[in-house]
């Protein structure tokens, strides 16, 4: 059983590719943070060395080790620690000095890299010698959630696997059934997920996660009534912490962007399909406050934004035009 929560157009790829022994060297699993690429990936480590007929079965003693992260053949290269920012070339040869034994316990050996456009450029030309001399028995699966972050010559050597957003009622009947999360709680975990099933799995286990996002939204809505000299230093604070931490503004940029689609849906009259159900009187409230026109306007300058950082513009630039644009 593949364990990844949706995904049809992946898994049936991936099964076909076993079927008929043509599975490639080198995966590329690209999706956005959460939706299920690690989980694949394990998945696709249990179904190469799975002795079941119909693999990955779960069930053997191959697959439960590849699940409990125990098994002598499946790693995964990530960051070291949340302080180093970067995957280094020291991991790369570390690997490819392991991708050169034979399999340990099983029949081939696995190596996932979780982030893999962290790889530093040394990192990624290191590993562009292995994609380009495949080893028979190494299967290397790279995650990313931002392609364009990694090298081309990467990226053509791998065989592309895009994981999309799920639909919400497919996470809200997943956290139910196989959960037990109330129904209630479902529905919002699996709104605000924006279709991935594993962010609305860290948010059911960590409550801190949904009141640091109300904490962000009541900054939002404060500064849409503030003046210029607040807006600005928020912008400010949000460029100084882009530097350490990108997700992080990206996550708010998210959110933001959810919010004013979702005033664009109350305006539209389509009120029932906001993301946000646990903040409807603050958004009716918004709703009233602007014309349809300026929530549009702004909800373009916020995917400018989040274009023009992802090319790596002047975050405190794009930051403070962005804070001058909202209405
Ligand atoms: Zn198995």
């Amino acid at each position: 059983m593949w364990q990844v929560v949706g995904q049809p157009k992946a898994i049936t790829l991936l099964e076909r590719s076993i079927e008929i022994g043509q599975l490639s060297h080198a995966y590329l699993f690209v999706g956005p943070p959460h939706v299920g690429k690690l989980t694949l990936a394990l998945n696709l480590a249990q179904a190469v060395n799975c002795g079941a007929a119909t693999p990955p079965c779960g069930e053997c003693i191959s697959c439960r080790r590849i699940a409990a992260g125990k098994h002598a053949d499946v790693q995964i290269i990530g960051l070291l620690s949340e302080e180093r920012r970067e995957i280094s070339i020291e991991q790369i040869r570390e690997m490819q000095t392991g991708a050169s034994l034979p399999p340990f316990e099983g029949r081939h050996k696995v190596f996932i890299f979780d982030r893999a456009d962290l790889l530093s450029h040394e990192a990624a030309n290191c590993l562009l010698k292995t994609l380009e001399e495949p080893l028979p028995q190494v299967l290397l699966i790279l995650l990313t959630a931002r392609e364009s972050a990694l090298l081309p010559t990467i990226v053509s050597r791998c065989q592309r696997v895009e994981l999309r957003p799920l639909p919400v009622n497919l996470i809200k009947e997943a956290l139910i059934e196989d959960h037990g999360v109330a129904a209630d709680r479902a529905e919002l975990l699996a709104r605000l997920s924006d279709g991935c099933f594993g962010w609305a799995l860290l948010a059911m286990q960590d409550e801190k996660i949904i009141e640091e996002r109300s904490r962000r939204l009541a900054t939002l809505v404060d500064l849409s009534y503030a003046g210029l000299k607040q807006r600005l230093a928020y912008a400010a604070e949000l460029a100084a912490q882009f530097s350490k931490n990108r997700e992080e503004i990206e996550e708010v940029l998210t959110l933001w962007l959810q919010w004013w689609h979702d005033l664009l849906l109350i305006k539209g009259g389509d009120g029932k399909f906001v993301t946000n159900i646990d903040q409807q009187s603050a958004l009716l409230q918004q709703a009233k406050d602007f014309n349809a026109k300026q929530v549009m306007d702004f909800i373009h300058h916020l995917q400018a934004v989040s274009e023009q950082l992802e090319q790596n513009a002047n975050p405190r630039l794009a930051l403070e035009v962005l804070m001058l644009s909202m209405p």
